[in-house]
């Protein structure tokens, strides 16, 4: 083993700034993962030249790979830093922040544009709130499932982040968003609002702005059957379309 771990940091103060190499040299210790590594650089802030430096700036919450927040390109390869094990990565290790997002700082970006496409999907089961529904309808298996296994979204980026046809002045609505819109016209409650989604989807940047790259399902660390969603979409905005137009 190395006695050092050799970092490669592209570091930036804002989305105007532009973008800077720096790298820095951290004492190897084993079962290290890319965000301790980060830490111990933020206690000593010192490049490999010797020179002082400003503490690297990164996103991080739960530090399981549920949050989505220290979500970055790792080696080339977008993924999550805190299942990024040092052991495992080639050094010098390159950290880049996700190109697709406007940078806040050196690796922070602003996910915002994900956030805002679920709320025009309205990817939510719409409640009251004030008292007690009881339990809900009942779900067949197989909808449980699907519904599972697209609940898992961790709205981390890595499916924009892979798209060809998402960048900062496109307009499609991108992957990640389209799967939530499948979850929640499954949902029994969830369906009620499913012609508002449906429009949504048929309109700008919708579904039709999908080039079918299928990189989205190959970058998703939570393996979300994001094509399979979006093909069964393709289907169901057909059939929500001739039905529209027989209602004229
Ligand atoms: Fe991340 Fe996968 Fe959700 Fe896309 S679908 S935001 S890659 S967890």
């Amino acid at each position: 083993m190395p006695d050092s771990i050799h970092l490669k940091i592209k570091r930036q103060n804002g989305s105007r700034d532009l973008p800077r190499w720096e790298e820095f040299k951290v004492p190897y210790k084993p079962n290290m993962n890319v965000l301790s590594v980060l830490m111990e650089i933020r206690k000593n802030p010192v490049n490999v030249n010797g020179e002082k430096t400003t503490p690297v700036v990164w996103d991080c919450s739960c530090l399981e790979e549920v949050c989505g927040a220290c979500t970055m390109v790792i080696n080339g390869n977008v993924r999550q830093a805190c299942s990024a094990l040092i052991d495992k990565l080639p050094q010098p290790i390159t950290l880049q922040p996700l190109s697709k997002f406007p940078v806040v700082r050196d690796l922070k970006v602003d996910r915002a544009v994900l956030f805002e496409h679920l709320k025009k999907v309205k990817a939510w089961v719409n409640i009251d709130g004030t008292f007690d529904l009881g339990p809900g309808p009942r779900v067949p298996e197989r909808e449980r499932r699907w519904m599972y296994e697209i609940s898992r979204c961790m709205t981390c980026g890595c499916c924009y982040e892979a798209c060809p046809n998402f960048n900062s002045r496109s307009k499609f609505i991108g992957p990640a968003p389209l799967a939530q819109v499948l979850r929640f016209n499954k949902h029994p409650i969830g369906a009620m609002t499913q012609e508002e989604r449906m429009e949504t989807i048929m309109g700008e940047g919708g579904i039709t702005d999908c080039g079918n790259a299928q990189n989205c399902i190959e970058a998703c660390p939570k393996k979300i059957p994001l094509t399979t969603a979006i093909a069964q979409l393709n289907r169901d905005t057909t059939i929500h379309g001739i039905r529209s137009w027989f209602r004229k």
